[in-house]
């Protein structure tokens, strides 16, 4: 079944909801039409923690209360989740687009904190976004001299530690948390 758009009430549809999994745990915010499929299919409920905002959505054929937090009544769909492949793509998605030694986010590639060639591993915490400049700048460097150069000498830290990207709801449920802190000590 699909929901039908609310005439008359746009601004409800650019709203967005908090979804936990049947376990009570925040897996994601999705868009409020998202919610309103997952509620209408019975695939999920309205949560109410007493201070949980509600919208009704109407259509020519029902009424609907939408809470800002709804809750799956299935398993949830991400328990499969894996670790992504170290490549371009994912390694850049991490680092958020930025080069890890000087924040550039122009003319990124791919680096080896250890070079390859020189025994550094293909790993999610041996590989980090670098611009080419940084790169180029770190390959010119001498073997025997590059790891003393990556931890000491300034310009080429890594700005942030590499590890590999966690579960995405792990991620989301941490962010939502230290909000909903943010939200109660205002
Ligand atoms: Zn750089």
């Amino acid at each position: 079944m699909q929901a039908q758009p609310p005439f008359g009430q746009p601004h409800i549809l650019q709203n967005s909801v908090v979804v936990f999994s049947k376990n009570y745990l925040p897996l994601a915010r999705i868009n409020i039409k998202r919610a309103i499929v997952l509620l209408v299919t019975g695939q999920a409920e309205s949560l109410n923690f007493g201070t949980t905002k509600q919208w009704e959505v109407r259509s020519p054929s029902i009424v609907l209360q939408v809470s800002e937090h709804i809750r799956l009544r299935v398993g949830n769909p991400e328990r499969h989740w894996k670790v992504p492949p170290v490549n371009r793509r994912e390694v850049l998605r991490r680092d958020n687009h930025t080069c890890q030694y000087c924040g550039s986010t122009k003319h990124l590639t791919l680096d080896h904190v250890i070079p390859r060639s020189k025994g550094g591993q293909h790993t999610w915490d041996k590989v980090v976004t670098a611009c080419e400049k940084c790169n180029s700048t770190k390959s010119e460097c001498p073997a025997d001299r590059l790891r003393q150069r990556l931890s000491h000498e300034a310009g080429m830290v890594l700005t942030t530690k590499p590890k590999a990207p966690i579960h995405p709801a792990v991620a989301f449920a941490e962010q939502f948390w230290s909000a909903q802190r943010l939200t109660e000590a205002e």
